[in-house]
């Protein structure tokens, strides 16, 4: 069966639509019927409910009021204490977008100043929220995406054209298989190719930044992998062994849509560019350049938690909160309308955390679910994250009073927030003494996300930043912002520094390491996974000897320093949690399928799974294919 669906549509309409689009899955139509966008009584309700799709009303361009009346009518209809910051307009897709420190204000009670500043102007009022802290990143995000307007239309619609292709609402009972090209049986370089008889989708295609050679990256070059017949991919969240070979796919042709969160966006983009400037310090060829992180950004379809979308023809997809970061999601897709349910965790924690809410565990249906196992063995049940955070806190205590420096490194996403989180508590309880606690890297930048996008915290966070109590922005924090800052905090006094890479693997934490390494008053503290290979992992390990390259010349670096893992304090499900996940998830899948650990961790995973939940367990190879039916 193959319809049009637009045509289908306009045909229950009044004649009043002068144009129809898909905006990705959304359909948008266009009237220059004042009346009718006023008031339609119900007729778009109608049709939502029997199509099932999202459907929106806009008014034909013709209709708009000029931009300076609108802004006087924004400006009217508001309150004083909205405290606007920007208003924006997208003349091609008829909307306006109020920017405003309290977006409450904006929306008015049941909506209606939005309704109000709809009806006056004709343009269609969104509301976003001005971030505390001016974040870069997401405001040349945006920059990009206004200045590609009508490419962004034309590029929205031919992805809405492609999934309605072959309209049809049936159940279609085809085989579906996974194949893993990434991240089998190991950590890094997560990728699994998802195929259908109609449907080709990648999930995430990272890079394993501890890997050596060929080994860093999934394998693209096997003959199923076509870029060209790829349809979409999904993205988990926006660390590096997920999203980090993303960019380099735009570089070699792919310009299909890439689906996340709005912060998992700005934060992908944020990592990639880091990733190119990483690569020139070490005099390496960078894979791809900013220009095909550009186009990512231009080709990324935002979506919100729990929101259902279709992806292709036979593919729908719903993101989930897995708490492991901001932006993180687990992806769930309902395949052949309703014929398969799978949920891909991506990386999840199964336990709410000072910064986010944990994992959903309810899903509308579920046959098939890939999970996580980064802590998955008999040996990996995290200690209680209070017992942890006090660990840290005392490690802390113990140097400072030595005279010491702690160096703390971090992955600029998730766990450097979490940090900072504990030691703000600890400070503002006088559990700490005053000192200084420097931040390095990447982190501050990912906090500015952080702020942008407060409805993806938990509600404490979100609440302390709606109050003007924004902990990311506490006086206790100093930016190193250059090297002779940073030079500063080596050669000064007792201090905690917070510093990526999180695995001692470039970045300004290595920095720091060659500097306290060989005083035993100092100490290292880990708190995130060390993959194998990586420096951090041999340090963790009890190296007494590192071989260093700096500017050119080889140097020879003693560990002398004190060596602290806090393994309770990950953004990663612990194997407890990994085991009540399997054992919660509503309802329960009949397989689960285990990625994203060490060889003996996904084993150990696996067989438990099977003996205490009897649910059937795979743990797949690289290269690995499985069929779902
Ligand atoms: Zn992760
Ligand atoms: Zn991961």
């Amino acid at each position: 069966m193959s319809t049009d669906i637009l045509k289908d549509i306009q045909k229950e309409l009044p004649k009043v639509i002068v144009s129809a689009n898909f905006e990705g899955a959304n359909i948008v139509l266009y009237t220059d019927d004042i009346d009718f966008f006023r008031d339609n009584e119900g007729k778009i309700k109608e049709l939502v409910n029997k199509y099932k799709k999202r459907i929106e009303l806009r008014a034909d361009s013709k209709l708009l009021k000029s931009q300076e009346e609108t802004e006087q009518i924004i400006k009217g209809e508001i309150p004083e204490d909205a405290k606007l910051t920007e208003i924006l307009f997208d003349p091609q897709r008829s909307i306006v977008v109020i920017e405003s420190k309290r977006p409450g204000s904006v929306i008015g009670k049941s909506g209606l100043i939005l309704k109000k500043i709809r009806e006056k102007s004709l343009w269609v009022p969104q509301v976003q929220r001005s971030p505390a802290i001016k974040s870069k990143i997401t405001e040349s995000i945006r920059a990009v995406l206004y200045a590609n307007n009508n490419a962004r239309k034309k590029f929205l619609n031919s992805v809405g054209k492609k999934i309605y292709k072959e309209w049809n609402p049936e159940k279609i009972e085809g085989w579906i298989r996974i194949s893993f090209l990434g991240g089998g049986r190991q950590v890094g370089r997560s990728c699994i190719l998802l195929q259908t008889p109609q449907t080709k989708i990648l999930l995430d295609c990272g890079i394993n930044v501890a890997g050596r050679g060929k080994e860093k990256f999934p394998y693209l070059d096997v003959s199923e992998f076509k870029i060209n017949e790829l349809d979409a991919i999904i993205l988990s969240h926006a660390h590096l062994d997920h999203s980090g070979l993303i960019p380099y796919l735009f570089k070699m042709g792919y310009r299909g849509p890439v689906y996340m969160t709005a912060p998992t966006r700005d934060i992908a983009a944020l990592l990639a560019l880091d990733f190119i400037g990483v690569a020139y310090k070490q005099a390496s060829a960078p894979l791809f350049s900013s220009v095909d992180v550009k186009e990512m950004v231009k080709h990324t379809i935002c979506l919100n938690f729990n929101e259902v979308t279709d992806i292709a023809q036979d593919v729908r997809i719903t993101l989930y909160n897995s708490g492991h970061a901001l932006g993180s999601s687990m992806t769930h897709f309902n395949i052949g309308n309703g014929a398969h349910n799978l949920l891909y965790t991506g990386d999840m924690k199964f336990q709410r955390t000072k910064l986010l809410d944990r994992a959903i565990s309810n899903f509308p249906r579920l046959e098939t679910a890939i999970i996580e196992s980064t802590y998955g063995s008999r040996r990996d049940v995290l200690p209680p994250r209070k017992e942890s955070e006090e660990e840290l806190i005392k490690a802390i205590k113990e140097t400072i009073e030595k005279g010491g420096k702690i160096l703390v490194p971090e992955l600029g996403l998730g766990r450097a927030q979490e940090t900072m989180l504990v030691l703000e508590e600890a400070m503002k309880q006088n559990k700490l003494p005053k000192i200084p606690i420097y931040i390095d890297g990447m982190i501050w930048d990912i906090n500015g996300i952080h702020t942008a996008y407060p409805d993806f915290l938990n509600s404490n966070v979100r609440n302390e930043i709606f109050q003007d109590n924004n902990p990311f922005v506490s006086d206790i924090f100093q930016r190193v912002g250059s090297p002779a800052e940073r030079k500063k905090v080596i050669e000064g006094g007792p201090c905690v520094v917070l510093a990526t890479s999180g695995m001692l693997v470039g970045g300004a934490s290595v920095e720091y390491f060659r500097h306290f390494a060989s005083n035993p008053n100092n100490r290292i503290c880990f708190v995130c996974y060390q993959g194998i290979g990586s420096l951090g992992r041999q340090v963790q390990e009890g190296v007494k000897n590192v071989q260093m390259n700096v500017d050119g010349k080889e140097e020879m670096i003693e560990v002398n320093f004190d060596t602290t893992t806090i393994t309770g304090l990950t953004a990663h499900a612990g194997r407890n949690e990994l085991l009540e996940f399997a054992n919660r998830s509503q309802p329960r899948p009949n397989r689960i399928i285990i990625n994203h650990g060490e060889q003996g961790k996904c084993l150990d995973l696996a067989s438990s799974i099977y003996k205490l939940h009897h649910i059937e367990t795979n743990v797949p190879r690289n290269l690995e294919t499985i069929r779902l039916r």
